[in-house]
């Protein structure tokens, strides 16, 4: 089962890094095991060899005929379409290029027309926004079913316009069931909201199918690190707002008296793009287009079985959930390992295994606060971990339970 695994990871796709020599404490270097995914991904060799093509055509779009000019524009508009194409947008929907998924849902909560209902749960990115009309926040219960009732509750009670939800939990990986909430969002008449930084790098999704209003995601995560992200929603309320930022490009004229803004996506992209960044998106989106679904989450959910499983048969190892019957997990696993300090087996995995984890409260400190726990550590997969990887990280943190706290 290992072979076949790893057989499908390669033919999955090139990611940049896999080499990477990194120098050991004990001397020597060993390749890098990457697990820190879910904070950046490496590159894929189509986003790069497509930024390659790019760069020498690299000018300035929408503001010149000059021949650079006409392919950096071509490439920028033609990104929103492979944008659109991946996550099946209604036709209602426009992709709008911005700096991350803190940035587009920043600029979301400019727009909204009423109060957002959040869940306590949230990465700080789809919690703090929330608060220029109201944030009304739930409290998740300890099963999805009992917090999709304390939602539907929270809101019928009081009209809100919108539900802002994460796709994939950026701490446990967990899945809440999406379609179901946009029906419900839809029934009490709100509008849903899919914080998709860490579900769009593991899952198809179809806004079409799914009744998702809005979504919004990282290129750095979707393994394209190029500086950009997305919001693609439905245009009303982006076309209704007032312009995220003031400035050229997003006006159709302008007199010393005002200005007559340009509907969406140019009305909140003003100042020159991150034309790079956005073809990176693009050309992520193309790749991962083209891997089929159903493989991707199978050959992910291998890996992340094997490492949960590896890491609960570790004395004093605790992987972490929010809710006991979630029905889906992305490739995230947050673990404690008792008597260590989460910082200290993150140092010495790095520093004497050449693995890369992340440790903390991965910006949300309410859910970390909920779990009873001060910090954590997290390690995340992707389209370059291998079943040896697991194995190495196991091993590793195995090891130093064998060693004991020094
Ligand atoms: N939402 C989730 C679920 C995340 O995991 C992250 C980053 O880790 C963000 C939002 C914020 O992403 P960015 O820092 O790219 O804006």
């Amino acid at each position: 089962m290992t072979a076949v695994v790893d057989q499908t990871c390669a033919a999955l796709a090139r990611v940049s890094g896999d080499e990477l020599p990194v120098p050991l404490v004990q001397g020597g270097t060993r390749t890098y095991a990457n697990f820190d995914y879910a904070a950046s991904a490496p590159a894929l060799a189509q986003v790069t060899d497509r930024i390659q093509r790019l760069l020498p055509y690299y000018a300035s779009v929408h503001r010149g005929a000059g021949y650079a000019s006409r392919i950096s524009t071509e490439c920028y508009e033609a990104a929103r379409g492979s944008v659109a194409r991946f996550l099946d947008a209604a036709d209602d929907q426009v992709v709008v290029f911005t700096r991350n998924t803190t940035d587009s849902l920043n600029l979301l909560a400019s727009c909204v027309p009423g109060d957002t209902v959040v869940l306590d749960i949230e990465h700080h990115a789809n919690f703090l926004p929330w608060t220029r009309h109201g944030r009304r926040v739930v409290r998740a219960a300890d099963t999805v079913a009992e917090t999709i009732r304390l939602l539907v509750a929270e809101l019928c009670s009081k009209p809100a316009a919108l539900l802002a939800v994460t796709g994939a939990s950026n701490v446990t990986g967990e899945v809440l069931p999406l379609e179901r909430l946009a029906d419900i969002a839809h029934q009490c008449g709100a509008r849903i909201l899919v914080d998709a930084a860490q579900l769009a790098p593991h899952r198809r999704i179809s806004l079409r199918e799914s009744g998702i209003d809005y979504l919004a995601f990282s290129g750095h995560k979707l393994y394209a690190p190029f500086g950009s992200g997305v919001l693609v929603g439905r245009r009303d309320w982006l076309d209704r707002a007032e312009p995220y930022l003031a400035g050229g490009g997003a006006v159709r004229a302008v007199s010393t008296e005002g200005a007559e803004w340009a509907p969406a996506p140019q009305r909140h992209e003003a100042g020159s793009p991150n034309v790079l960044g956005a073809a990176a998106i693009a050309a992520a989106c193309d790749a991962l287009a083209a891997i089929d679904p159903d493989e991707l989450a199978a050959h992910e959910r291998l890996l992340a079985d094997r490492l949960r499983d590896g890491l609960c048969a570790i004395p004093g190892v605790e992987t972490l959930r929010i809710w006991s019957d979630s029905p889906d997990s992305v490739g995230i696993v947050a673990f404690t390992v008792a008597g260590f300090a989460p910082g200290h087996v993150a140092a010495y995995l790095s520093a004497e295994h050449a693995i890369g984890v992340r440790d903390g409260r991965f910006c949300a400190h309410p859910l970390l606060a909920r779990l009873g726990l001060d910090a954590a550590l997290r390690a995340s997969i992707g389209l370059g971990t291998t079943s040896a990887d697991i194995d190495r990280l196991v091993d590793a943190v195995a090891t130093l339970v064998h060693r004991g706290p020094s």
